[in-house]
């Protein structure tokens, strides 16, 4: 049991209000850790903390330095990456085989941005009028605000603070009030790295710490990762101080199935659509579009998979899916199963567990629904839960019909061996990813975001940089000549 302190201007700190929050392990739901509860009074000492490191230190510093630290910090999160996936399973339910290969993945992303920091020059543009010289630097926000969901700490806020840190921001993190400890703990990883003082504080709490860290007049950039909703609340309170803000939210993403597709390997991608991390992805594939002449056969092959994936404590490397990660999560996922049985579809397989050996932990089965019409409930609302919708379609202008026919925008994998059909629905499908005989595959290298309600804003990828980047125009005249002042100059 260990009781965490809230990391400002580096320093280890009480919460002023002296509040904490239980950590709950949800395979037990044992308290197994306390994290401190903010208030305005340590969001303000956490921003004023990042604003005066920003203008005396980080801003100064070299492009060089900045990276080196970053490395190290890279090669830290390496090192520790079992210790830190074991807290950050213990924390979110999330099976260690998956979190072990985030922390090594967070630390890839650390390692690209890094790459960064030293090439982030600007251009001389050529103008009409030879006598000018024009140019642009390319220079860091300020102080960030980064604002992270609890199904995935390390790998959410790699893709926040790696650009950020790399652009030369500060930054204020709220990790999630279910799954706060991996956060506190990398900050004494970015201690060790050599950070100065300030670069990195975190303050932890629920959405009234986060909201008023987002209203904070101190703050000049917002990037937050969590639900729709909340995103609505973060970009109302971004615009009080007219801040930008980047914003990763839900999905309800379709797997589309062709009849033309490596039909094992597309099953395969289903699994790992849906099952994976209990489904608590924002990138799941929660939905599967299959073609109708392949539905059975892939319906009976997905359903004798899904009933074969070994359920068990998150800890133990061979476990394929934990808990899912709360109990507020649990309800959720508990009441939409319900709903999708009463809307009337078909319930092939899953619901809650009955095994007494896991009866402590919070476990979904893996759930299908079968026959689902694109409009129900299930088939439209993110459930982040390990619940998969089955829509059937009979030719490709349906399928990306159903495909586009919800709110989100997040993600979209097709499976098919026709490579005209695979970059027909690449450009047809309103998604910020567009996968093709493949499903949840990252590259630090690779943009990742939402259109419609999944979001705006662009992560990882050289994209991401710009989100945390201010370019700013220099002209010089260059000529010695007096000039009219009542006309403008070209
Ligand atoms: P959430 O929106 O409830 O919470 C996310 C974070 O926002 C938490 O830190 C929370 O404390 C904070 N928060 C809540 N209310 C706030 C407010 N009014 N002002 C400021 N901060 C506030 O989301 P969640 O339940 O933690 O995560 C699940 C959601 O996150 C799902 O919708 C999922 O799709 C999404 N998600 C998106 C991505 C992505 O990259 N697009 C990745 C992971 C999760």
């Amino acid at each position: 049991m260990t009781d965490y302190r809230l990391f400002i201007g580096g320093e280890w700190i009480e919460s002023h209000s002296g509040r904490h929050l239980d950590a709950v392990n949800p395979f037990n739901q044992e308290v197994w850790a306390t994290v401190p509860e903010a208030d305005p009074a340590d969001v303000d000492r956490a921003v004023a903390a990042a604003r005066r490191t920003f203008d005396q230190t980080w801003s100064k510093m070299s492009g060089l330095a900045r990276a080196q630290m970053m490395n190290r910090l890279a090669d830290l999160l390496d090192q520790h990456a079992h210790r830190m996936a074991v807290l950050e399973s213990t924390d979110n339910g999330k099976v260690i085989r998956e979190t072990e290969n985030q922390m090594h993945f967070a630390a890839r992303n650390y390692r690209f941005f890094a790459g960064y920091a030293d090439k982030l020059y600007g251009e001389v543009i050529p103008l009409d009028n030879p006598a000018l010289l024009d140019y642009t630097l390319r220079e860091p926000v300020g102080v960030c605000a980064l604002i992270i969901a609890w199904n995935s700490p390390m790998q959410l806020l790699a893709n926040k603070l790696a650009p950020a840190l790399a652009a030369g921001n500060t930054v204020v993190v709220k990790p999630s009030e279910h799954a706060s400890v991996t956060t506190l703990e990398f900050a004494k990883l970015v201690e060790a790295a050599g950070f100065p003082a300030g670069v990195f504080n975190v303050v932890t709490g629920g959405p009234a710490v986060g909201d008023y860290l987002t209203r904070h007049p101190g703050v000049d950039k917002i990037s937050f990762t969590g639900g729709p909703g909340t995103g609505r609340v973060i970009a109302r309170n971004a615009s009080e101080n007219l801040v930008p803000v980047t914003l990763e939210l839900g999905g309800k993403s379709p797997n589309i199935i062709f009849a033309d597709a490596n039909l094992p390997r597309a099953i395969t991608g289903a699994v790992a659509g849906i099952f994976a991390a209990s489904g608590q992805s924002c990138i799941a594939g929660s939905r599967l579009l299959v073609e109708r002449a392949v539905y059975n056969q892939v319906m009976d092959e997905l359903v004798r998979r899904a009933r074969r994936i070994r359920l068990g404590n998150p800890l133990e490397p061979a476990t394929e899916m934990g808990p899912v990660a709360n109990q507020p999560q649990y309800e959720r996922i508990v009441d939409r199963i319900q709903q999708g049985i009463t809307e009337g579809a078909r319930l092939v397989t899953g619901g809650t567990v009955k095994d007494p050996g896991l009866e402590r932990g919070y476990f979904i089965a893996p759930t299908v629904f079968g026959d689902v019409a694109p409009e129900m409930t299930i088939a439209q609302e993110e459930i982040f839960g390990p619940v998969l919708s089955v829509i059937p379609f009979d030719t490709e202008d349906q399928a990306v019909s159903i495909a586009n026919a919800t709110n989100y925008g997040l993600a979209a994998g097709v499976w098919t061996e026709n490579l005209s059909r695979a970059h027909r629905l690449a450009r047809a499908l309103k998604a910020g990813t567009v996968w093709v005989n493949t499903y949840r595959t990252s590259a630090a290298q690779a943009p990742f975001g939402g259109v419609k309600r999944s979001g705006y804003g662009r992560e990882r990828g050289w994209h991401a940089l710009a989100e945390y980047l201010v370019v700013k125009n220099v002209m010089i005249d260059l000529s010695q000549e007096d000039r009219d002042p009542f006309s403008i100059r070209t």
